[in-house]
């Protein structure tokens, strides 16, 4: 096996009974997908073979969720944050509730199985399983997906360059319309990955999606952090965008070194005035933003190696 060699382990049994609005107090019943008689909670799969039935309601229609995790030098960063969003997402699309108990051994498993490298990233997958005849048959689709990561030197150190593109929806829209699932890491990322070809005809790397009403949200797969001087600001992760584990970590990070933080509705024009921006998510951590609408920004070198290195050192 070589180091880019990825590992795939199905889960046998992925769900519990039926979506629960609160996390259950009792264990659930599992939702059996009929497999594992012999009661392993996944099968070791080719990753370079087909697994998915094509009526998966994950494949076609984006009825699912996931979520990307770091691992660095073997240690598996912010896992049960991970698995907490993940249950919360199961949660906001009504779907059977994820066994989070098998899904964290699973990803420990996972890890382990991989050739020993220093960052991977492991994508968890859940989805509402195969179309029936009226609708999903109930038992939900799961798997865990270990591949190791290439150098991101340049992007942490360098940065990237970001244009802002408007969202279409209020800043205020997981109030006002909650179905249509804004904070949820679901599987429909298809505008989340035209963006990015949207920056690239405009000569940039990434995008920060604003609010039709001119506030920031966050970036289609990243998080939004802003530096006034030493107070790093972020925009309400309870408006309509994802609540980012590294963005929290960040947040921590910053306060254990006397830095200011603060949840704020951030108006489009106070981007520009920031004394430095980062992108932060999973895998590529913080991102520092050189170009903004096609104007330099100034990086900051120093915050942007300690958060980095922070981040890479986490042991939980
Ligand atoms: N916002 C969106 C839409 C995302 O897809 C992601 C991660 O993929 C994030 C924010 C950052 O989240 P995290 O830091 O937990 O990876």
């Amino acid at each position: 096996m070589s180091a880019f060699d990825a590992v795939l382990l199905v889960l046998t049994s992925p769900g519990l009974a039926e979506p629960c609005p609160e996390p259950a107090e009792e264990p659930a019943t599992k939702l059996h997908s009929g497999n594992n008689d012999d009661g392993s909670i996944f099968v070791v799969a080719d990753p370079a073979a087909p697994h998915l039935r094509v009526q998966d309601l994950g494949a076609t229609r984006g009825d699912g969720i996931f979520e990307t995790l770091s691992v660095s030098n073997g240690r598996v960063q912010a896992l049960e944050a991970h698995l907490t969003r993940f249950a919360n997402s199961a949660r906001m699309l009504d779907l059977p509730e994820p066994d989070l108990d098998d899904y964290r051994s699973t990803i420990l498993a996972a890890v382990a199985r991989h050739v020993p490298v220093a960052e991977l990233w492991v994508k968890t997958v859940l989805t509402r399983g195969v179309e029936g005849a009226g609708g999903a048959l109930g038992i939900p689709t799961g798997w865990v997906l270990a591949e190791a990561v290439g150098d991101l030197s340049a992007v942490r150190t360098q940065g990237i360059r970001v244009v802002t593109l408007d969202r279409g929806y209020r800043h205020d829209v997981a109030e006002t319309s909650p179905w249509l699932l804004q904070g949820a890491k679901t599987l429909s990322y298809a505008v989340n990955r035209s963006v990015l070809r949207e920056a690239e005809r405009r000569g940039a790397d990434d995008v920060i999606f604003i609010s039709s009403d001119g506030f920031v949200l966050e970036g289609p797969t990243s998080n939004v952090i802003a530096r006034f001087g030493d107070l790093l600001m972020t925009p309400c992760t309870d408006q309509g965008i994802l609540a980012g584990t590294t963005q929290a970590n960040v947040f921590s990070y910053a306060e254990s070194i006397g830095m200011k933080t603060e949840y704020a509705l951030m108006p489009f024009a106070e981007l520009a005035d920031a004394d430095a921006l980062w992108l932060v998510s999973s895998v590529r951590h913080a991102a520092p933003v050189n170009a903004l609408n096609g104007r330099a920004m100034a990086v900051d070198v120093e915050l942007s190696r300690d958060i980095n290195e922070y981040l890479l050192g986490r042991t939980e």
